[in-house]
């Protein structure tokens, strides 16, 4: 009698414990490579995917305050591979990203795939993996229209470009305008009101997303020529080989059935500049 009622509160004790581990467990899927699964089982036994998207950036991913959904080709690009692996583009979830916390999120297991303007690097490759490219951008500059800056050569000593944390574009500007200070930001909603308040004289970014800023704000554009190449990627935690497969089908579909096409002339109207 005296085991048995030791082995019920045993039982308890080991039922709390899992539930708990299971209520924790509401992130992403890649984190689990010690149960042996492979991260996109466990996505299809979760029956969700969790992808790390910008929520401040025009056109990629964009929270929409009137209905509280993030909007953009990022987004719409997001629904198709849930689509394609869970059968259901609802079954897509978000968790809002910044250039600098989307791989931390990721390999934490915050988050399945990051979808998030986000550039493949050499550097970057050594802590996630990609797949294929599914848009090609450029960095651009973005002035006030009566702006005597033409172009990344008239970034001199005098001038304060501004940038954000974790970007591709921040380290690049660096090499391209040496003589430039550079100021960077957490997120690009907070480098643009620094713009538009006066405090830096240019944003620097991908051509895509400053496209998405003038649009917002027509007394601001873009000039000269675009200075590097920037194509993206869907990062996912390395060794995830089954995922980036599995996106990899799902990107090629697109393509092939049009629906790549559909969802980019959705929301990128302008074709970056050579
Ligand atoms: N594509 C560039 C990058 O991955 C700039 C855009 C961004 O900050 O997300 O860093």
């Amino acid at each position: 009698m005296k085991t048995s009622k030791k082995f019920l509160s045993l039982s308890i004790v080991t039922i709390l414990a899992m539930l708990l581990l299971a209520a924790c467990g509401s992130g992403g899927s890649g984190g689990n490579a010690d149960s042996g699964k492979n991260a996109l089982d466990t996505i299809k036994e979760n029956d969700k995917i969790v992808f790390g998207v910008k929520n401040d950036t025009r056109l990629f991913g964009l929270k929409n305050p009137s209905s509280g959904e993030i909007e953009g080709f990022d987004i719409d690009i997001s629904k198709a591979i849930a689509k394609e692996i869970l059968g259901d583009e609802n079954k897509a979830e978000f968790k809002e990203v910044t250039s600098k916390t989307r791989i931390p999120l990721l390999n934490k297991g915050d988050i399945d795939a990051v979808v998030a303007t986000m550039t493949i690097t050499e550097e970057r490759k050594k802590e996630v993996d990609f797949s294929d490219v599914y848009f090609d951008a450029g960095q651009s500059l973005l002035v006030k229209k009566d702006s005597p800056i033409k172009g990344i050569e008239d970034l001199d000593n005098s001038k304060t470009v501004l940038a954000v944390k974790g970007s591709t574009s921040s380290q690049n500007i660096r090499k391209e305008a040496p003589d430039a200070k550079v100021n960077e930001f957490e997120n690009y909603s907070e480098a643009f009101s620094a713009l538009k308040a006066g405090q830096g004289d240019a944003l620097t970014t991908d051509d895509a997303i400053l496209y998405g800023m003038a649009d917002e704000d027509p007394s601001f554009h873009l000039v000269g020529k675009t200075f590097s190449e920037e194509p993206y990627g869907i990062a996912v935690k390395k060794g995830n080989s089954e995922l980036v497969d599995a996106i990899n089908e799902t990107l090629k579909k697109l393509k092939d059935n049009g629906e790549y096409d559909k969802i980019k002339n959705k929301w990128i109207k302008e074709e970056p500049a050579s």
